[in-house]
């Protein structure tokens, strides 16, 4: 379950090749960051993953399945956005059910999945307020929650945190690195901060101009970065 694999993917927008033939193999169960500076590509890699964006040409295999006809509500993914997304009128409780509702899971079940998600991500005591009288970082709680209820192959994160202060961000960090140890669930992580990427990853995969640069655990980008590139960008010395 939830093994990601691209095969000589690429996207083009128009004439603009944005992404030259990439391969990739997340293993099920990996945390995985993009990391790469702002325009390099991670945006598009991801929304290539969910669905969002059509692959140029290549294949997207999710458990040894070709995806790349699969739309993106039927891949068993889950995309967390920095924007939050939520519906400002509805409470917690609605936003988090939204999926369940939108698949017909009825009240009772819906209510448990909610419940338990809350549980997880301390939202409890929230669930029937609306997203208008919480916090930055309950917000990006209740985006999650709405996430975990689905019950994804794999979560899909596109920077969740850069809305958020320095200080916020180091306990959603770790918040999210906790989720991953108790879910055991795929993730893919974008961010263009390093710190994020150097403390969050099983492996990262650095890109630059839409090709991957280096692919490795971070003790590995660090230790031995293969270009300067990576030394440059994950801080190393080289
Ligand atoms: P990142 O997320 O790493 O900042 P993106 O994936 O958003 O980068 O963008 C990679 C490149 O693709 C950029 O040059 C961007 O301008 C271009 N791009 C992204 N989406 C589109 C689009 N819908 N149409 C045209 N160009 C796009
Ligand atoms: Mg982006």
């Amino acid at each position: 379950m939830g093994k990601i694999a691209l095969k000589h993917v690429t996207k083009s927008f128009g004439a603009t090749e944005v992404i030259p033939p990439l391969d990739l193999d997340i293993e099920d169960g990996e945390f995985v960051v993009f990391v790469g500076p702002s325009g390099c590509g991670k945006s598009t890699l991801l929304r290539l993953i969910a669905g969002l964006e059509d692959v140029t040409s290549g294949m997207i295999e999710i458990d040894g399945n070709d995806a790349t006809k699969v739309p993106p509500s039927k891949r068993g993914l889950a995309m967390v956005f920095q924007s939050y997304a939520l519906y400002p009128h509805m409470s917690v409780r609605k936003n988090i059910a939204f999926p369940l509702r939108m698949a017909k899971v009825d009240e009772a079940e819906r209510n448990r999945k909610v419940e338990a998600a809350a549980d997880i991500l301390n939202l409890t005591d929230y669930l029937e307020r609306r997203p208008g009288q919480l916090s930055g970082g309950q917000r990006q709680r209740v985006a999650i929650g709405r996430a975990i209820v689905r019950e994804p192959e794999a979560f899909l994160f596109d920077e969740p945190l850069s809305n958020l202060d320095a200080a916020l961000r180091v306990n959603m960090r770790l918040e999210i690195s906790e989720l991953h140890q108790s879910l055991k669930t795929t993730m893919i992580y974008v961010t263009h901060d390093q710190v994020e990427a150097m403390t969050m990853a099983d492996k990262i995969v650095v890109l630059n101009a839409g090709r991957i640069a280096q692919v490795g655990s971070p003790l590995e980008l660090y230790r031995s970065p293969q270009n300067i590139f990576v030394a440059g960008f994950i801080g190393s010395p080289k």
